[in-house]
């Protein structure tokens, strides 16, 4: 279909949109009383209205039973993982087994690179994209750092060409070859926050692998946003949260995928915890550690229950919506948002979209700077009751910053994306569209 300016067509794209019903299951922030137009899910997803009532239950089971509630009941809290790994599998890409819920993401980033950053006097870099989430950067560094390294010296950015924004996947590639044996490890953040950028991580993963280095990812701004495939493309290990895109909650627990080919592999070097023993064997309290097949086996603590409530209830409603609907809706309503913008770039706009154009390069997350006074105009935005977000400027651009707008597939519409583009339109008091 394509698309034109008319709210028609946002209406007609609505109604066929078979997860239209979605935006039913979840709460809405308000403003001056009005439902307010949530374009912040690549911040903090929105509360599914089932959250409510899984916390209550927790709350009642522990009230009823006590510790008992650990083994008793219709779903015994030591089985948590079992209701969480079968959907969040799913939407990474991955067997099971390959994935677990614990922590929360920056401790699960020092955990992995506890188990996979482990240099040699000749192999001891990590490559990373410039300009990454603050906390992936300290935490790689502190890592690289405590093992008496020297972060300038170890620490390879790979940079976005002069005058460009996003990094080419030739140059990515290129950095992982010149480093060759001296590199020990990938991380990039899947999708990067500010820019949108949706790295090819079939190919980093692979080249990373040629070179006898692992790729691990930070996928925070790609798990539950793009179609992922971790076990196909044989990435070593990847970790996100769940309160962006999986709708988990305020801190809510983070996700991890640790490849089979680790996950089974009985020395793989791990910080253990008494969770990550195997299940039958834990409460015998043995002093020698067996650690559990898969991604269970880098579980330290106990689950913290009331805390997963709501990841749970959220990975239902993925599932009901289905992960291949999901992202195709995704895909869709970003390129509608595109489209808009465009036709008012045609009419004079300036809206710079620093987001890639191809849709197989990014999620639902445009980046949009506009040179005149990008901050007045988000505003503008704010004040009209629709929430996106406002980042200072790291890529020394003009207009002080970006405005990220990420419509999301279980809860926007077509007609929100279209409000949007209007409130903008009359802002810069370009004359109607239709
Ligand atoms: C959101 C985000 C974080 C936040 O980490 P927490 O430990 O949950 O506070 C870290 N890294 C990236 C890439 C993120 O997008």
């Amino acid at each position: 279909m394509t698309f034109d300016t008319s709210l028609s067509c946002a209406q007609m794209l609505d109604q066929q949109d078979p997860l239209r019903a979605f935006q039913e299951e979840f709460l809405f922030p308000k403003h001056n009383g009005e439902k307010t137009i949530y374009f912040c899910g690549n911040s903090l997803g929105l509360q599914a209205k089932g959250v409510k009532a899984a916390i209550n239950q927790v709350l009642g089971e522990w009230e009823d039973q006590g510790v008992e509630s650990w083994f008793k009941g219709e779903r015994p809290w030591l089985k948590v993982q079992e209701r969480m790994q079968g959907p969040l599998a799913k939407v990474v890409g991955a067997l099971s087994e390959e994935v677990i819920v614990m922590n929360t993401l920056t401790v699960n980033i020092h955990l992995l690179l506890g188990s996979f950053y482990r240099p040699t006097a000749t192999r001891f870099k990590v490559l990373m994209e410039a300009g990454a989430f603050p906390s992936d950067q300290y935490a790689v560094a502190a890592q690289v750092s405590k093992l008496g390294f020297d972060p300038e010296e170890a620490i390879i950015e790979v940079q976005p060409r002069a005058g460009e924004e996003l990094l080419h996947t030739e140059d990515i590639l290129a950095a992982i070859q010149e480093a060759g044996e001296s590199l020990a490890l990938v991380m990039l953040g899947g999708i990067n926050y500010y820019t949108g950028q949706f790295y090819d991580l079939a190919a980093i993963t692979a080249a990373s692998h040629s070179v006898g280095a692992y790729a691990g990812y930070d996928l925070a701004h790609a798990a539950g946003n793009v179609p992922l495939a971790l076990h196909d493309w044989e990435v070593d290990f990847a970790v996100w949260c769940s309160y962006k895109y999986l709708n988990g909650g305020p801190g809510g627990p983070s996700g991890v995928f640790l490849h089979n080919r680790h996950g089974n592999d009985p020395n793989f070097p791990r910080l253990a915890g008494w969770w990550g023993y195997q299940e039958n064997g834990r409460f015998l309290m043995r002093k020698e550690f067996v650690p559990s097949k898969g991604a269970a086996g880098l579980q330290i603590s106990t689950p913290q229950m009331l805390a997963f409530a709501p990841h749970w209830v959220s990975l239902e409603v993925v599932q009901k919506a289905g992960v291949q609907q999901m992202f195709e809706k995704s895909k869709r309503l970003t390129g509608y948002l595109e489209f808009l913008l465009q036709q008012l770039n045609a009419r004079g706009a300036a809206l710079h979209i620093i987001t890639p154009a191809d849709p197989s390069a990014r999620g639902s997350q445009l980046s949009i700077y506009f040179e005149r006074d990008g901050k007045a105009l988000f505003d503008c935005i704010t004040e009209n009751g629709v929430i996106c977000d406002w980042r200072e400027d790291n890529l020394s651009l003009s207009g002080g910053g970006v405005i990220r707008v990420a419509p999301v597939p279980l809860y926007n519409s077509y007609q929100e994306v279209y409000a949007f583009i209007d409130l903008i339109r009359q802002y810069l008091q370009i004359e109607n569209f239709s």
